[in-house]
């Protein structure tokens, strides 16, 4: 057996590639090192947590967003003890367990954990954060090696938490300095936000989360114009409300085994609802417990199928906006300020004007139509196709087959509860993912909670591996 402490590599340095270090080294009882390649400077931020707006708020109460699962209050005590060092109080008549803490001081409490967790450790586990970009992974013998711009490192397990992959930038047609700066994509950076203080009217491409940050970025920037808020199907983000969950849309031990069963079942709950005046977000958060077993068990088709038609609606329910956020974003409607606009964005060309003249098409029609706008705001998402992405290491990835994109487009096969990597349906063994790429694998992979437990399950079998085969002996599955 190996004596050298076994060497597990993290692809990834926001929050999944946080929580999956911590759960490796709460799972692991021998020494290890440990080491997170990852771009940025700061760890745990990633893109969600890096704003430096404290109006961006996190989505869901502090008591269900801890990230130590034992204790289910962890981040509510961190609050507590830590909040004022950093500069939040709590807003007036709420309480810790309540709050929608700011998405910042959410990184620092990631940050802190780890770096708490590290110390408790003593050393038995050896950390390094390499700032570097991963470029590519290979095979070396019975180990793996990660390419990354600052160098090789060599490592007996891996794990893929590289969240999400940004999508190609807006193109605007003209001359390059009549185009520089009106397009906003540094959108949780608030310097990028000062020029919009003069202008009139912009566009916001997408209707999400992502587009009520940009909304009060704006606000807080000074903006009092019109917003333009382009999508594809006009679902603005909604705000959240606590609501008891509606217990019997599905009997757990019967769930449905296709999408139109579980239509049919949602069906009858809305119609349930209607006539007792209960709100029907009750609906989605009542199966969504289940979504894990049930995705595991749907077809291709079925899953296909819920992506090209319900995932818009799914998503505008499960991820809702704290109240607080809620409130700037139904303030600008009120004022007549939003104006939703349901179609394909065409092209965006600067005028002579300085203006930029947006052509798009509207639903359902077959005729362009075009308006003008002095900037546009690019919040249109991210890309989930593994397929799509021009990343160097997913790339690589793909070229050397170490991973499969998923049948259904959104990230890669892989085992959807622990996350170990798949080619074929055979397991490769000491290659895990965590997050964004398990969406085609497990589909609710993006946000805390499913990150924590995601993160719990990989721990588990990645260090049963290892136990099982000491350091330097995983035998890959291919
Ligand atoms: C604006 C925004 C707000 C959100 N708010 C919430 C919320 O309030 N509550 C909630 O539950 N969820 C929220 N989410 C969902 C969010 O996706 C998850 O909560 C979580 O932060 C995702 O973390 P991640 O590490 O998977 O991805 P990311 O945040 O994308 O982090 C991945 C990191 O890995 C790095 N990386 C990728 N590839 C490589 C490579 N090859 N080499 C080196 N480094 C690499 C990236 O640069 C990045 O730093 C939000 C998402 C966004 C975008």
């Amino acid at each position: 057996m190996s004596s050298h402490p076994s060497t597990l590599a993290i692809i990834g340095g926001g929050f999944a590639g946080v929580v999956s270090a911590l759960r490796l080294i709460q799972s692991s009882t021998a020494p290890i090192r440990l080491i997170i390649i990852g771009s940025e400077a700061q760890l745990g931020r990633g893109i969600a947590y890096s704003t430096d707006n404290p109006h961006h708020l996190v989505n869901g109460l502090a008591q269900g967003f801890g990230i130590v699962p034992e204790q289910p209050l962890h981040l509510v005590e961190w609050l507590r003890a830590n909040a004022a060092r950093h500069g939040w109080s709590l807003p007036a008549g709420a309480t810790f367990e309540e709050s929608f803490p700011p998405r910042w001081l959410y990184g620092t409490y990631v940050q802190e954990t780890l770096a708490q967790v590290l110390a408790e450790q003593g050393d038995r586990v050896t950390f390094e954060h390499l700032q570097a970009r991963a470029i590519g992974l290979s095979r070396q013998g019975k180990r793996y090696q990660v390419r990354t711009d600052k160098g090789p490192v060599d490592a007996d397990a891996v794990v893929l938490a590289t969240g999400l992959h940004p999508r190609a930038r807006l193109a605007v047609e003209g001359p390059a300095e009549a185009t520089a700066n009106k397009v906003i994509s540094r959108l949780w950076e608030q310097d990028a936000w000062q020029a919009v203080a003069r202008d009139q009217r912009l566009l916001v491409l997408g209707s999400s989360l992502t587009a009520l940050d940009s909304i009060i970025s704006a606000e807080d920037a000074g903006f009092g114009g019109e917003y333009s808020v382009l999508s594809r199907r006009g679902v603005l983000v909604q705000t959240r409300e606590e609501v008891p969950v509606w217990p019997d849309v599905l009997d757990p031990r019967a769930l449905p085994s296709t999408l139109a069963t579980l239509v049919g079942h949602a069906q009858q709950a809305r119609r349930q609802i209607r006539q007792r005046g209960v709100h029907g977000q009750q609906i989605t958060l009542a199966i969504r417990p289940h979504v894990p077993a049930m995705w595991l068990r749907a077809t291709v088709a079925d899953k296909l199928r819920f992506i090209r038609y319900l995932r818009p609606y799914w998503e505008n329910i499960l991820h809702r906006a704290a109240p607080e956020s809620g409130q700037r974003l139904d303030a600008v409607v009120a004022a007549g300020r939003l104006q939703r606009k349901v179609g394909q964005l065409l092209k965006l060309a600067v005028q002579p004007s300085g203006q930029v003249q947006v052509t798009w098409r509207p639903r359902g029609s077959s005729a362009a139509q075009t308006f003008e706008v002095d900037r546009v705001v690019d919040a249109h998402g991210y890309e989930f196709d593994w397929r799509q992405s021009s990343d160097p290491l997913v790339r690589d990835l793909l070229a050397n087959q170490l991973v499969r994109p998923h049948d259904t487009g959104f990230g890669i096969e892989a085992d959807g509860i622990t996350g170990q990597v798949q080619v074929d349906g055979a397991q490769v063994a000491g290659l895990f993912a965590v997050g964004h790429p398990l969406r085609g694998a497990s589909w609710e992979s993006n946000s805390i909670g499913e990150q924590v437990i995601q993160a719990v399950a990989t721990g588990q079998a990645l260090i049963s591996q290892l136990q099982t085969q000491p350091a330097g002996v995983l035998e890959p599955a291919l």
